[in-house]
């Protein structure tokens, strides 16, 4: 549920009765002794029983018993004055009622876990609240919600089976991204898999980094001299890989937005030079106005090569996988703008597991870009730079290049890979 930087915190939530409030704080005393952050969860009249138990540091939080709302005698919080059948429902009654205070303390609080008693079975649905990565269907790529098979669906259904099928995988990532991605595809779905990544991190100096499969529209030196008039991490690239499709007013709200946020930044457009076309997208007079703080390339960037600029400090990506990889290596935090493909999952990697970035808020799996206004464009621009993302994006970055020198988890996997392949195909 919360952070995994700070201190282990978990809730208890015992049963009102003796023979469950007893144990729950030994339990609770067992885990605050190891330093962790016990609190148990009661209700006014069971308080005292937990102040009896001494030399503990174990926190207690109060919830009201809905006693008399559930038809109980005023005080009735404890199972031991229970004492028909009918009071018994009655009591069951009022424990469901807790739902939405417990809810509300996991609200406030953000501990790491509930231990909730076995007789509040709802209590899992009001944790998982908490920590459940949650996708709109509106978010879910178009293939999955089709009912009919298309070529595509039945293209991706076999690229899945034959994961199952082929002797492994080999993937652009490392394992200290995503430990737990990793491990249950190792050893839950049983599939060998080498983590080698972040690839492009083998492209060292400035020449490689710039020539990267696609000749670039901007001289690289071209590019390099603007950004090393501008001071460390105050540059946020805009760039959303390499195939996107934005309506005009889109890309209008977007230089909007920019402007606005008064951030400095490289946006790049696939767009022509056409001076008409121009006209539709870009605000009048909007390149003369930015001139010197933004810097506009129509076509293909060297993307490595900017991101891993130390004047560079944000990245506005649309959730691709290789620019995901590329912003995670470079150190930089990045505003999610996802649209198609699977980059809505990316975007939650990013934003709710990682925490190395913010969204722009985009609700809609599309392939023409269209809708998000410029307020939210200029929020997360501005939100960017100085969020607590960018300290943990930086220290991604560093684990990235660990990862791939000597020694390191693909450094390693790439290693065993190879020598495994030597073994099996002479
Ligand atoms: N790329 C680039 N310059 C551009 C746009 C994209 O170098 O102007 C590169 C980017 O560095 C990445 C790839 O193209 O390696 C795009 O892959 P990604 O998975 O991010 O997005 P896709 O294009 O597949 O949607």
């Amino acid at each position: 549920m919360g952070s995994k930087s700070r201190q282990l915190h978990i809730f208890f939530f015992p049963l009102m009765g003796h023979g469950h409030l007893i144990p729950t704080m030994d339990m609770a005393k067992l885990f605050a002794e190891r330093g962790v952050k016990a609190t148990i969860v009661t209700t006014p009249r069971n308080v005292p029983i937990f102040s009896k138990t001494r030399g503990t540091n174990v926190d207690i939080q109060i919830i009201k018993f809905p006693a008399v709302e559930a038809g109980l005698p005023e005080g009735c919080e404890n199972i031991d004055s229970v004492t028909s059948l009918d009071m018994s429902h009655k009591f069951i009654k009022a424990t469901k009622m807790l739902q939405q205070p417990l809810e509300q303390l996991l609200q406030d609080y953000q501990p790491s876990c509930l231990v909730a008693d076995m007789f509040f079975p709802w209590a899992t649905d009001v944790a998982a609240k908490f920590g459940e990565i949650k996708l709109t269907r509106m978010q879910l790529p178009d293939f999955t919600l089709q009912e009919v098979e298309t070529d595509f669906s039945k293209l991706l259904k076999e690229a899945m089976e034959s994961e199952f099928t082929s002797y492994g995988v080999v993937v652009n990532s490392f394992y200290e991204l995503e430990p737990a991605y990793a491990d249950h595809y190792r050893k839950v779905l049983g599939i060998k898999a080498w983590h080698i990544g972040p690839v492009s991190l083998c492209n060292k100096d400035a020449e490689e980094k710039a020539q990267r499969g696609k000749e670039a529209s901007i001289d690289e030196h071209e590019c390099l001299k603007w950004l090393s008039t501008k001071k460390l991490n105050s540059v946020i690239y805009i760039c959303f890989g390499s195939m996107p499709k934005f309506s005009d007013s889109q890309l209008f709200e977007l230089a909007m937005g920019l402007e606005a946020s008064e951030q400095q930044f490289i946006w790049v457009v696939r767009k022509g030079k056409n001076e008409k076309e121009e006209e539709d997208w870009l605000p009048k007079g909007f390149e003369k106005r930015m001139e010197g703080k933004g810097l506009i390339i129509r076509g293909w960037a060297p993307q490595v090569l900017i991101l891993d600029h130390q004047a560079v400090g944000g990245f506005v990506t649309h959730c691709g996988w290789n620019s995901t990889l590329e912003g995670v290596a470079s150190g930089v935090p990045m505003v999610t703008w996802p649209m198609a493909a699977e980059q809505f999952y990316n975007e939650k990697l990013i934003t709710q597991v990682l925490k190395i970035g913010i969204s722009v808020g985009a609700q809609q799996w599309t392939w023409v870009v269209d809708g998000i206004k410029r307020e939210a464009i200029e929020k997360a621009m501005r939100q960017i730079l100085v969020g607590e993302e960018a300290a943990r994006a930086k220290a991604l970055g560093e684990m990235a290049r660990r990862a791939v020198e000597e020694g390191g988890s693909s450094y390693s996997d790439l290693n065993a890979l190879i020598e495994e392949l030597r073994l099996h195909c002479p």
